[in-house]
C-alpha cells in the first residue's frame, strides 16, 4: 500500500505544481469565490453550464498544495457532467476524504479522485480538499455568495 501511497503524493503534487484548467474561464456563466480561513486557501471557480451540462470549468486562486491539487483534478473530473453527477461525485469525494467511503451500488467512479484518500487521516486537511467543490456547488447554485468552509452547508 505504500507504493500506492507515493504515486498518490506524487500525483498531488504534480497537479499543485502544474494546476490543470488554472485560468479564468472566457465565456464562463457561472462563477464563485471559496475561502478556507483554517488554511488561508482561497479559489475561484468559473463553470460554463449549459443545456444542464458542465461543459467546461477551471479556476484560480492561491492555497496549499491540497486545496490547489483537489481544484485540479475536479475541474478534470467535471467536464461533461450533468448536475445531478456533478452533485453525486462530490458526495462521494466528500464520504472519501471524511474515511466514511464504501462503494454503493451506482455510485459513480471516483476516477483520479482516489489520489485524496489520505487526506481522510489529516481532518484538518478535509476542509482544503473540499474547498474547491463546495465553491464549484455554489457556482452551480448561481447564489454569487463567497462561500466559507466556516458556515454550514
Ligand atoms: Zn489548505
Amino acid at each position: 500500500m505504500s507504493d500506492l501511497r507515493d504515486l498518490y503524493q506524487e500525483l498531488i503534487l504534480d497537479h499543485n505544481k502544474r494546476p490543470r484548467n488554472f485560468r479564468k474561464l472566457e465565456g464562463a456563466n457561472r462563477s464563485a469565490e471559496g475561502y478556507n480561513p483554517l488554511c488561508g486557501d482561497r479559489v475561484t471557480v468559473y463553470l460554463k453550464f449549459e443545456d444542464g451540462v458542465v461543459k467546461d470549468v477551471s479556476f484560480d486562486g492561491s492555497g496549499c498544495a491540497i486545496s490547489k491539487a483537489s481544484a485540479s483534478v475536479m475541474t478534470e473530473s467535471l467536464k461533461g457532467k450533468t448536475l445531478a453527477e456533478a452533485k453525486a461525485l462530490f458526495e462521494k469525494f466528500h464520504k472519501l476524504v471524511t474515511g466514511k467511503s464504501h462503494d454503493a451500488p451506482g455510485s459513480p467512479d471516483l476516477g483520479k479522485l482516489v489520489v485524496f484518500s489520505g487526506v481522510c487521516d489529516y481532518p484538518a486537511r478535509v476542509k482544503c480538499a473540499t474547498l474547491a467543490w463546495h465553491t464549484m456547488t455554489a457556482a452551480l447554485r448561481g447564489d454569487g455568495k463567497t462561500v466559507s468552509t466556516e458556515e454550514s452547508f
